[in-house]
């Protein structure tokens, strides 16, 4: 999956080459959007880079997914019938309520409600980070 999102750079000079080819030969408008389309992605990756930001589903995050799933199948589980589930801000056992694991649920494009042109421009907006802040990040904020 992080292959893949790093990968998006890639393929955006695809649109940026036919943009610029199109803006000198043929249709402005067109080569406009190319640019338009293929820059937004360059520069979000740029700028994720530049913060020193991981992809939004990193190897880490699927460590300490497995991690709270090793867990609750030991003998150090929260409860007798531990049942795991990433609810959108944390991991909670459904059972007993208990929060296993403090992290936000990337987006990753699932198919929503609200239809696929408005969860399209979601994720865009987004780039898949979750759109909550997990209730860790938020103790940490009112500390400072
Ligand atoms: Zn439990």
């Amino acid at each position: 999956m992080r292959a893949f999102y790093w990968l998006a750079l890639v393929f955006a000079t695809i649109p940026l080459g036919f943009g610029w080819a199109s803006l000198g030969h043929g249709s402005a408008p067109m080569g406009f959007g190319m640019w338009t389309v293929g820059g937004w992605v360059v520069v979000s990756r740029i700028t994720l880079l530049l913060a020193g930001e991981e992809a939004p589903w990193s190897k880490d995050l699927a460590m300490r997914v497995q991690n709270v799933k090793n867990i609750s199948e030991s003998d150090q589980s929260c409860c007798s019938m531990p049942s795991p589930h990433w609810e959108v801000t944390a991991i909670r056992c459904i059972t007993c309520g208990k929060i296993l694991l403090n992290e936000a649920r990337p987006d990753l494009g699932r198919p929503r409600s609200d239809g696929k042109i408005k969860g399209l421009i979601r994720l865009l907006l987004t780039d898949g980070k979750p759109v909550v802040v997990s209730s860790e990040d938020e103790s940490d904020d009112s500390e400072e």
